[in-house]
């Protein structure tokens, strides 16, 4: 097994952590910069595609945090590119500008994730945890009368290998994967919301620094200017997004149904002729279905990340749920871990470091879903299609129980700016 450390798994681990995306990585940043010894394992050595995903101004400083630099972020901190704000045809049919130039950074960010991943795993090596690429988390098992907690098994290609932890981290994504071995179920995914994404690339420079976003009569679109270039060539990504079951999602999973539905958009077509971009690359589908744990943390164990709560794409949250929920979760395993020095005594969900990120991660959702609703709501066309009637149902719920609350500033479609100004 490639590893960073000598005997991984003849050490006993403080935390063992499943996944080294933003959320795993920036979980052991936090622990190992307390001291806990720590332990981040992901199945992949590497990855040959990831999206092109944007951050508002406000997690900026988040992102700073993490990955250093406080000075000049798209010019030393590797994958990410500035973005200006976003324009959106939502609410109406005209084009509504949110511009981050009224922000107190006056940007916001586009994340290249490969590279973004890889620079927040070589923060976390670098505060001292140990990374295993290439190891699968198979299976855990709890270690009765012990110092220590879980019996875990890891594989890769050549081995498997057990290991021992007191502490266990799902941030795994979507796929919960520590959570679904420990019986604990998803609930709460009541939409079928699918992302298909085409990358475009085109010779020159495309100076267009605003996320675009359009809803369509089956769904809605964003595009994206991708940081970096390739010799001359720039690249965008289009993404649609539609419900699995409708037959838009079955057109937009291949390249001519996909050019049909782009054909009918109102300002992403234009654009992408203006600058001469043409389609690279296969159509990359991914779920982006709203859904959560029924259990975010139980004895010894908690789910960071998407693992405990993904969200609709169109909230822009997912990073910033990620980096913020992580460093909030390896605060509070590290104040469980101090108090309770000897085995699992004390580190259930009525330990109070334990529940107040349970706690935590319940406000999240309730929040995430009445913004999510609320987006949905305001957007008045197309009120004979399922997917547009299917959300209506869902906000006109929410709404009624909301009607007095002020209006949530943080989506990818907002209609002003990032910091709510
Ligand atoms: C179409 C789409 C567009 C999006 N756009 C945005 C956006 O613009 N802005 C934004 O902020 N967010 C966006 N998101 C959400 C964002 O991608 C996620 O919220 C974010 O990746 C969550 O990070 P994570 O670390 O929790 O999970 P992930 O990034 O999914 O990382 C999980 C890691 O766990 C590893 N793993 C899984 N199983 C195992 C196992 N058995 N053993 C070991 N390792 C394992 C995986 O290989 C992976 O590296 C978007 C999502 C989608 C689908």
């Amino acid at each position: 097994m490639p590893s960073t450390r000598p005997d991984p798994a003849h050490t006993t681990w403080d935390v063992v952590i499943v996944g080294a995306g933003p959320a795993g990585a920036a979980t052991a940043i936090t622990l190992a910069r307390f001291g806990q010894r720590v332990l981040l394992v992901e199945e992949r050595v590497s990855t040959r595609f990831k999206l092109g995903e944007s951050l508002p101004p406000t997690s900026i400083d988040l992102v700073k945090h993490f990955l250093g630099d406080p000075e000049g972020p798209e010019q030393q901190l590797p994958g990410l590119f500035r973005t200006a704000g976003n324009v959106s045809l939502w609410a109406t049919e005209q084009a509504d500008v949110a511009d981050f130039f009224f922000t107190s950074t006056g940007f916001g960010l586009c994340v290249e994730r490969l590279a973004f991943d890889e620079a927040l795993r070589s923060n976390a090596v670098a505060a001292g945890a140990t990374l295993l690429k290439g190891v699968r988390f198979q299976s855990c098992a709890r270690i009765a009368d012990s110092t220590f907690n879980w019996q875990l098994r890891l594989t890769s290609e050549t081995q498997t290998q057990q290991y021992r932890a007191r502490y266990l981290v799902d941030c795994s994504g979507r796929r919960a994967v520590v959570a679904r071995t420990l019986g604990v179920p998803t609930v709460h995914n009541d939409d079928r919301l699918f992302a298909y994404a085409q990358w475009f690339s085109c010779v020159g420079d495309d100076d267009d620094r605003y996320t675009r976003i359009e809803a369509a009569p089956h769904g809605w679109w964003y595009s994206n200017r991708l940081p970096g270039t390739e010799g001359n060539e720039t690249k965008r990504l289009v993404v649609f997004h539609s419900d699995k079951d409708l037959p838009a999602a079955r057109m937009a999973a291949c390249r001519q149904g996909f050019d049909q539905l782009l054909d009918d958009s109102t300002h992403i077509t234009p654009l992408l002729k203006a600058r001469g971009y043409h389609p690279c690359g296969t159509i990359r589908g991914a779920p982006a279905n709203s859904q959560r744990l029924q259990d975010f943390c139980g004895d010894a164990w908690m789910a960071v990340g998407d693992a405990a709560q993904a969200y609709d794409p169109l909230s822009s949250q997912g990073i910033d749920k990620a980096l913020r929920t992580a460093s909030h979760a390896g605060h509070m395993i590290h104040y469980a871990l101090t108090d309770c020095p000897q085995g699992a005594a004390g580190l259930d969900s009525r330990n109070e470091y334990v529940h107040q990120y349970d706690e935590q991660q319940r406000q999240l959702w309730q929040e995430y879903l009445s913004q999510r609703d609320f987006y949905y709501g305001i957007q008045p066309r197309w009120s004979d299609q399922p997917f547009w009637q299917r959300r209506r149902q869902l906000a006109n719920e929410v709404n009624r129980l909301q009607i007095d609350s002020p209006r949530p500033t943080t989506s990818r479609q907002l209609t002003q700016n990032s910091d709510g100004a």
